[in-house]
């Protein structure tokens, strides 16, 4: 008899795959969680965090609507769509931005119900105050496997921006996956358009679980355990779940953005600005002051929690070269 002795070299092999993917337990978890009204939300303890974040959202978003506006005739319409836009926290950021047109997507139908509502009660404010206030249509639909465009109201209608705000990062589960999320961004934008968007930095979190030494890190707030190799991890598919504060509890997968770039410059987009969080807040805090200011918290910058690993680069994903030679 041979004796077998098998030995656990790997966590994620330990850890059953859906057959169809995880987009059903990513859109159960995000159907699940409770609407909470602004005073709720003021006492969690990622408060000042969630500020922060959409302070930046505030901050691209704008930037960008700025230089659409820029480029077209005074009163041209501006069309958008907000790719997983969950339950329309940035529905207050496009009227601030004067946008006609939004086209709201996202996989849980329960989230994008409570951003329906919340754009009713939106309208209802402007109508009282005889404000304007754009229209807008909605897409229950997972944009890694379906045509968004094909359920547009007018499929021929063509976008000025495209945004993905914390989002993007479900959409590397499988190349076919991520190709079909990049094509939904790219085919319905005009030329001279923008696809926008913030992501974890994979970077970042290959460096801290590194430095772990363990298949998790985090603190009292958030928890990230990886399931896949984290010395040589997948293109596609490199999952980790991550939690935060309840809020987050989800498999998530990392974006090797060299990757990103080059399956973005296939369907037609040119990167034109990677920044990381405080490379950003470097750039706009004076021009963003005001609306800091009004945020509660963010009076001095937020600091990091491990400052020795920001900015650090991952460079051993060789194995990567063979994909971004390739004429994928
Ligand atoms: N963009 C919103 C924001 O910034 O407040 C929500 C961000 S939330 C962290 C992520 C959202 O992406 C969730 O609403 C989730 O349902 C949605 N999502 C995840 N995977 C998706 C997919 N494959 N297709 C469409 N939406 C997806």
């Amino acid at each position: 008899h041979d004796s077998a002795k098998l030995l656990k070299t790997n966590e994620s092999e330990a850890v059953p795959q859906p057959s169809e993917g995880y987009g059903k337990i990513i859109a159960k978890h995000y159907n699940a969680l409770e609407e909470k009204g602004v005073q709720e939300r003021s006492k969690s303890r990622i408060f000042y965090l969630r500020n922060f974040h959409n302070w930046i959202k505030s901050m691209l978003i704008n930037e960008y609507l700025t230089k659409i506006k820029a480029s077209k005739k005074h009163n041209a319409p501006v069309r958008v769509m907000d790719m997983g836009c969950g339950k329309g926290g940035d529905l207050l950021k496009w009227r601030k931005g004067n946008i006609t047109h939004l086209i709201c997507n996202d996989i849980a139908a329960v989230s994008l119900d409570q951003c329906k509502s919340r754009y009713v009660d939106m309208q209802n404010r402007n109508n009282r105050d005889r404000g304007n206030i754009y229209s807008i249509e909605n897409i229950a639909a997972d944009f890694t496997k379906v045509r968004l465009r094909e359920k547009y109201k007018d499929p021929s209608m063509k976008l000025d921006l495209v945004s993905c705000q914390f989002a993007f990062h479900y959409g590397f589960e499988s190349l076919l996956q991520a190709e079909c999320a990049i094509h939904n961004a790219a085919e319905c934008l005009q030329p001279g358009g923008f696809f926008i968007g913030t992501i974890l930095d994979s970077n970042d979190l290959l460096a801290r679980i590194r430095k772990a030494k363990s298949n998790a890190f985090g603190n009292g707030v958030f928890k990230v355990r990886f399931e896949c190799d984290t010395y040589k991890p997948p293109l596609f598919g490199a999952k980790y779940h991550f939690n935060l504060d309840g809020v987050v509890d989800c498999p998530e997968f990392l974006i090797h953005f060299p990757t990103f770039t080059k399956l973005a410059k296939k369907h037609g987009l040119k990167l034109v600005r990677r920044e990381k969080f405080y490379e950003f807040y470097q750039r706009m805090h004076v021009e963003g002051r005001q609306l800091m200011g009004n945020m509660k918290g963010l009076e001095t910058y937020p600091p990091h929690s491990d400052s020795s690993l920001v900015g650090t680069e991952v460079d051993d994903y060789a194995h990567a070269e063979e994909f971004l030679k390739s004429d994928n």
